[in-house]
């Protein structure tokens, strides 16, 4: 396997968790980078998610809002329906905006 700069240790065992399958967007062949501008860590795209945060800037976020995102990112994978898929996205949405805000040292506006 080929080593990439900013490779994310914990890529394998909870990547996953930081990453979201946007409602509207495209799967990506190769690497996603993370969404905090100019953060130039990445992983590797697979067929779960189409965009991520790092672990870096994931920890920054308030754990209950993290909890949320996964908790709703779970139900939908379970139940497969599209309303909970938006609800997902909108956690998403929100922690990857509070991720750039904090990262850009803007209020988090949530
Ligand atoms: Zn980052």
């Amino acid at each position: 396997m080929r080593n990439y700069l900013g490779e994310d240790s914990a890529e394998s065992s909870c990547a996953a968790d930081r990453g979201h399958r946007a409602h509207t967007g495209h799967a990506v062949t190769e690497r996603i980078q993370c969404s905090v501008p100019f953060c130039e860590r990445t992983t590797a795209a697979n067929q779960q998610f189409t965009q991520w945060v790092c672990s870096e800037h994931w920890k920054g976020l308030p754990r209950q809002r993290r909890l949320a995102y996964n908790r709703a990112k779970k139900r939908w994978q379970a139940t497969r329906e599209e309303k909970d898929q938006i609800a997902a996205d909108m956690l998403w949405k929100r922690l990857q905006q509070a991720a750039i805000n904090r990262a850009l040292g803007l209020k988090e506006g949530t």
